[in-house]
């Protein structure tokens, strides 16, 4: 990457294309040095795409379901072959450190592939049966045509995966349009499916703006599915312009994650829980721990004993493995979030300020007394900034989880096992953690409710974004009038 090359940002029909519009530079944000430069793709390379995803459904949908295990179990084993160019790669073009790329990203990245190679041979339908009595009911589960996918910066290969493997294990032909600011690895991705023995044209990459490429995706009439993986308002939008076909529409957005700490809780596991859940990809995590709700009697010690972890978290080079945190995704974005910590009325216990280097990079942060109305407690952060405020029991503790617009996660932190029980019950949101916050598993599904989205990402029911549901009923009597015809012609057809 050192002389700044030009990088095709398209992948069409299993090949590498270079977009018809303008350049975008592509920085290292921790150290601001220049990856390349992209061609940003058009309205017309977002049309050459889905055509090629359309001439490839009906063979790649055909396809035997071991075929298509086969191939993604192939897709796995490149990747495991060259996960250190994936680390190295997803580090430089999101500043995050090399440790989290490579204990975190790839191999959650193959391990979501290797699920999905499993899964593809598992779809089926329910039961069929003589409902009526005159005919055999069965259930056909088809692929659901050429789905159309964007995904965000902050895990740029693992948003690939999630909203891209699904669809192709369950027959589906994908056009998925990164995030210009992160191209690099969902491309590496999709020339290694062609390597894998995916055909041409099943799977194809778009780098282009929101404004133009996102939105001439969303907007095709040849796209059957729109995924999409971002924030609200723009997944809102994403929504809108799917509408003018009828497209259906998938969304994984925005969060605002409680993190509720009841009166018996283990302390040093709740501090630890929260540095850990509130800074992991300096906190550009949707499901990130971002409010904190502690119990009176415990906030004191709470807030000490955050605020000592989050002073020990090393803030610096990403490709250092002794690096905890590296840096923001972009610099306009990293003057966002201090914007909105210097706007706060909170306390600021630490951090609040960007240390001295030059890259986008932002000290962990811990706001307390934060007012209920402050944006710093309503809105998306997306950096590595922890707000923290005391409750007054567990209606009140619940009250405030879910005092907020979205639902994506939240954490439950007791020693309680019918405290836990009501947590998980009454908090509104896709993943409720009980004493921990973060893990996630390919076999269990990712989505949230409310302003959150709807649908779900991983584990097979993700399935049920890409695929329809169609009844086939059978007659099985043989005869020419059935008994039914009678609301058409009472008296019999011979009478
Ligand atoms: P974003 O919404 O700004 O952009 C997401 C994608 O949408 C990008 O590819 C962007 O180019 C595209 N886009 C922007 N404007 C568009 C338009 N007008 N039409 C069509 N596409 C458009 O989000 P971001 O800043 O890249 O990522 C951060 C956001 O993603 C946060 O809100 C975070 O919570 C969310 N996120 C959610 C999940 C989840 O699973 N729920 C996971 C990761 C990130």
């Amino acid at each position: 990457m050192a002389n700044a090359p030009d990088v095709a940002g398209c992948w069409i029909d299993g090949r590498a294309v270079f977009g018809g519009g303008a350049e975008l530079a592509l920085d290292n944000p921790a150290t601001t040095d220049r990856l390349g430069t992209v061609r940003l793709a058009t309205e017309s390379d977002v049309d050459a795409a889905v055509k090629s995803a359309r001439s490839s459904f009906l063979d790649w949908s055909r396809a035997m379901p071991s075929h298509r295990s086969a191939v993604l179990a192939e897709l796995a084993r490149l990747v495991k072959r060259d996960a250190d160019e994936f680390a190295q790669e997803e580090m430089l073009q999101t500043g995050k450190s090399i440790r989290l790329a490579t204990e975190f990203d790839v191999p959650g990245s193959i391990d979501n592939i290797e699920f999905f190679a499993g899964a593809a041979r598992n779809l089926e339908g329910r039961a069929s049966a003589e409902y009526s009595g005159e005919h055999t009911s069965s259930i056909r589960r088809e692929a659901v045509g050429v789905v159309g996918s964007i995904t965000p910066w902050n895990y740029p290969l693992q948003m690939a995966v999630w909203k891209a493997i699904p669809a192709l294990a369950a027959g589906c032909c994908v056009v998925l349009k990164p995030s210009e600011l992160t191209p690099l690895t969902t491309l590496r991705l999709a020339r290694l499916a062609t390597e894998a023995g995916l055909p041409d044209g099943v799977f194809n990459v778009i780098t282009g703006t929101g404004p133009e490429a996102g939105a001439a995706l969303a907007g095709h009439p040849g796209i059957d599915v729109m995924t999409f993986t971002g924030s609200t308002p723009v997944g809102r939008i994403v929504m809108a312009q799917a509408a003018v076909n009828g497209t259906r529409v998938q969304l994984e957005l925005g969060g605002k994650a409680p993190f509720v700490v009841f009166d018996d809780a283990d302390l040093e596991a709740a501090i630890h829980g929260a540095v850990a859940g509130s800074l992991i990809n300096a906190g550009q995590d949707c499901t990130a721990a971002t409010r904190a709700i502690v119990a009176e009697s415990l906030y004191d010690a709470f807030v000490d004993g955050v605020a000592e972890l989050m002073l020990r978290v090393v803030v610096g080079d990403p490709s250092d493995p002794a690096t905890d945190m590296g840096s923001l995704v972009s610099h306009a974005h990293r003057d966002r979030v201090a914007a909105m910590v210097a706007r706060t009325s909170a306390r600021v216990v630490c951090g609040g300020r960007a240390p001295e280097l030059p890259g986008a990079f932002y000290s962990p942060t811990l706001l307390a007394e934060v007012g209920e109305d402050d944006e710093v407690y309503r809105n998306e952060i997306f950096g590595p900034v922890l707000t923290v405020s005391k409750h007054y029991g567990d209606d009140d503790a619940l009250r405030r989880a879910n005092d907020t617009a979205f639902g994506l996660a939240a954490s439950a932190w007791t020693r309680d096992v019918y405290r836990a029980g009501r947590a998980s019950r009454e908090i509104a949101a896709g993943c409720v953690w009980i004493n921990d916050h973060i893990p996630i598993i390919s076999e269990m599904p990712h989505g949230g409710v409310g302003a959150s989205g709807f649908g779900k990402d991983m584990s097979s029911y993700s399935f049920e974004e890409y695929l329809t549901i169609k009844h086939v009923m059978a007659d099985i009597t043989g005869v020419a009038e059935k008994s039914w015809h009678r609301t058409v012609f009472a008296k019999g057809s011979d009478s």
